[in-house]
């Protein structure tokens, strides 16, 4: 049994050819590391200051890409943009050999989520424009200070190995993560740290608790008229639109406690007095799993077709966004977590404390203050009799689900937010561009780039994660794209909304050469709260 275990070490060893290191060495490099990232905290800074200032919607991170791009290649980094068909999506690959890990994290924000970061209440930087209301501006920058960390360690120790780093593009459509997969982007990828913001320093492991999702845009067709001179030619594509929404509504009562469903309504109709002949509406469908997200789907193309009846109009729809419930690797995220314990949380000041408990009274929410206990690793959690029948309860849903069915995978959450705000919101992006997002984004640099290093020197690491891959995580569910074979990336959301806003957004972008921060430049005192 050991010789066997032995065995399967060395061949593993043998084919990925990484290399290994002493305790003692790893306990050297990675306090290298500490040092080598606290000194880079200026650097991160700016890019946290920066990305939050371009403030970009899903599909439309072309001003985000082109900082993020220009700063890897200048260290080196070979870029291939456009990947899986995707204007603002990229790959950033550097050295050479296994293993090859791939570093992830979103990029897009939240409509209408401008907000001055620093005031502990709601002040628009620009009215109705777009806003980093969930921090999404900070974790590219925290994947890149990680990365540059590591690389130079490789450099001086002559590593073998391959770092990538890629940017979640139009997450808060769940638009793009299937589209790599499908375009095989992971496929020579031995493992995928993913990061994404929260108040929490903590890693979790096996299912995540996310729902699975896909949204759909129904897209009816009826017959304009005179609304008032000849309203029985007319065909209301509008009301084909509230019927499937009424039947929706009422089926809603008796569906499992799992799904979370919701629609907004993305066009109804010109003016009232005609009879609108296009209309549409976009419904995401979120449930436990591949097999209920499918139940949900079929149910909403009946709605659609029984709408279609009862108005005499037709429809069409298309796939806007699919995502899978997360699965991630208990081996990682144990490595990870580790990391997370040696590192801790920043060391709050009076003022960050301050600035937090002010946000947490405005929003009428408990106050807690700033985290700052390292929590136990979440493991999966054992299911309930009777589970089977009502289903996990669930809620939001991230597309690195479709990736964690592909390659092993983990997400660090790091600590630059306040936990305070309802999410996908104003008030989650105050914290974004002040000294709690520069420091939690330090802190996650530290503990990613020291599992990335556990994975490039630790070859049992990367054999262990593929080992619960394959015989845990895989072993009773196949991974299935809830891609139809014609469905293409939805590259034309947000365009109008950034079309419209940009041109204002440009004048307040941060200027890194002129101003420390973007406090700063704002003329913002921080923390700014009520009196
Ligand atoms: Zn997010």
């Amino acid at each position: 049994m050991i010789k066997s275990l032995l065995l399967l070490l060395l061949s593993a060893c043998l084919v990925c050819g990484q290399t290994k290191i002493s305790p003692e060495r790893e306990a050297a490099i990675k306090a290298d590391l500490v040092g080598r990232i606290d000194r880079m905290a200026k650097q991160s800074q700016v890019m946290v200051d920066s990305v939050f200032s371009f403030a970009e919607l899903g599909f439309q991170e072309f001003e985000t890409s082109k900082y993020l791009t220009a700063i890897l290649e200048k260290e080196g980094f070979k870029i291939e943009r456009g990947i899986a068909g995707i204007p603002t999506a990229w790959m950033a690959t550097w050295g050479s050999g296994k293993p090859v890990i791939a570093l992830g994290s979103d990029i897009d924000c939240i409509p209408q989520a401008s907000q001055k970061p620093g005031v502990a209440y709601r002040v628009p930087m620009l009215d109705g424009a777009p806003g980093h209301g969930e921090g999404h501006n900070s974790g590219m920058p925290m994947n890149i200070v990680a990365a540059l960390a590591v690389k130079e360690i490789m450099e001086r120790e002559k590593l073998p190995g391959t770092i990538k780093l890629w940017p979640g593009v139009g997450e808060e459509q769940l638009g793009t993560k299937a589209y790599y997969v499908r375009a095989g982007v992971f496929k020579d990828v031995d493992a995928v740290l993913f990061a994404h913001v929260s108040s929490d320093f903590n890693v979790s492991a096996g299912p995540g608790g996310q729902n699975g999702m896909v949204s759909v845009e129904y897209q009816f067709k009826g017959e304009s008229a005179h609304a008032a001179g000849a309203p029985w030619r007319g065909r209301s594509a509008l009301d084909a639109v509230e019927l499937m929404n009424v039947g929706w509504n009422f089926r809603r009562e008796h569906l499992r406690l799992a799904q979370r469903s919701h629609y907004v309504i993305t066009n109804g109709g010109d003016q009232p007095n005609v009879v609108p002949q296009n209309a549409s509406v976009w419904y995401f469908f979120r449930e436990a799993d591949y097999e209920h997200v499918m139940d949900l789907w079929k149910i909403g193309d009946q709605m659609a077709q029984g709408a279609a009846l009862m108005t005499n109009t037709t429809f069409t729809s298309r796939v806007l966004g699919t995502a899978w419930a997360g699965h991630f690797s208990q081996p990682i995220a144990e490595a990870m977590h580790a990391n997370i314990k040696k590192v801790g949380y920043p060391a709050w000041s009076e003022t960050d404390k301050n600035f937090a408990v002010a946000l947490q009274k405005e929003l009428k929410v408990p106050v807690t203050g700033l985290n700052d206990q390292i929590t136990e690793l979440r493991l999966p959690a054992a299911r309930l009799p009777g589970d089977r029948e009502i289903g996990p309860t669930g809620g939001g849903s991230d597309d690195i689900g479709d990736i964690s069915w592909n390659v092993p995978t983990v997400t660090l959450r790091y600590p630059a937010n306040i936990q305070a705000g309802p999410g996908h919101s104003w008030a989650n992006a105050i914290a974004m561009a002040t000294p709690i997002a520069h420091q939690g984004v330090v802190a996650g640099a530290k503990a990613q780039a020291m599992t990335l290093l556990d994975l490039i020197t630790k070859p049992e690491l990367v054999t262990a994660a593929w080992d619960y891959f394959k015989n845990v995580q895989t072993k009773d569910t196949k991974y299935q794209t809830f891609l139809r074979p014609d469905d293409q990336p939805a590259l034309w959301l947000n365009k109008k909304i950034m079309d419209e806003y940009r041109p204002r957004m440009k004048e307040t972008y941060y200027n890194p050469d002129k101003f420390g921060t973007y406090l700063e430049q704002l003329g913002i005192s921080y923390p700014t709260v009520r009196k």
